[in-house]
């Protein structure tokens, strides 16, 4: 026989699967007498108290307007686009960002081709010897300023008509962000 092999003769196996059905019986009953006992005491397997069905009916109100209220902080924490100019403008911006780091990611919604605004944006910066038009300031990291600003837009037209490369400019950041959506000549 080979080592390690073990076989029950039918003898040891009728032993040992009455012993088992003993023990499942025993322990089953056992733990019948324990839930009856705690039932009787009114309680749960856990140890938490039985909740009656009125109960029952105001955790289950509880926990529904818990889940109400986490959704409402959500949605207030997470501001969504309130109208489609407002989408759009989001994703015509996301894709000039696109094209800064050349992924061309959504560019083809924007009115040229994202090397041409590399071009425009390398243009500026050489014409204002890369000094912010506003401040004066050389620029190491700039933004992109919509002269007349998006917010300016009605239609989806027009605020396509805004990304034209004619009203896009180079401030430097505190300036870009200092002047939101106000029409400064500079
Ligand atoms: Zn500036």
């Amino acid at each position: 026989m080979p080592k390690g092999v073990c076989v029950l003769t039918p003898r040891l196996r009728e032993i040992r699967a009455r012993n088992a059905r003993y023990a499942f019986e025993s322990t089953r009953e056992r733990h019948i007498e324990r839930i009856k006992t705690l039932h009787a005491q009114g309680r749960k397997l856990d140890g938490t108290p039985i909740l009656g069905p009125d109960s029952q009916k105001l955790r289950a109100k509880q926990l529904r307007q818990n889940e109400r209220r986490k959704t409402k902080e959500w949605k207030a924490s997470h501001p969504r686009h309130r109208t489609v100019i407002q989408a759009l403008a989001h994703r015509l911006r996301s894709a000039i960002r696109s094209c800064l780091k050349k992924n061309d990611w959504g560019t083809h919604r924007l009115p040229f081709r994202p090397v041409e605004l590399r071009e425009h944006i390398n243009r500026k910066l050489d014409e204002r010897n890369h000094r912010c038009p506003m401040c004066g300031t050389p620029i190491e990291r700039f933004h992109i300023d919509h002269r007349v600003p998006i917010s300016s837009a009605k239609t989806a037209e027009e605020l396509i008509g805004l990304f034209a490369l004619s009203n896009l400019d180079v401030l430097c950041p505190t300036c870009n962000m200092s002047k939101h959506a106000k029409l400064v000549s500079y």
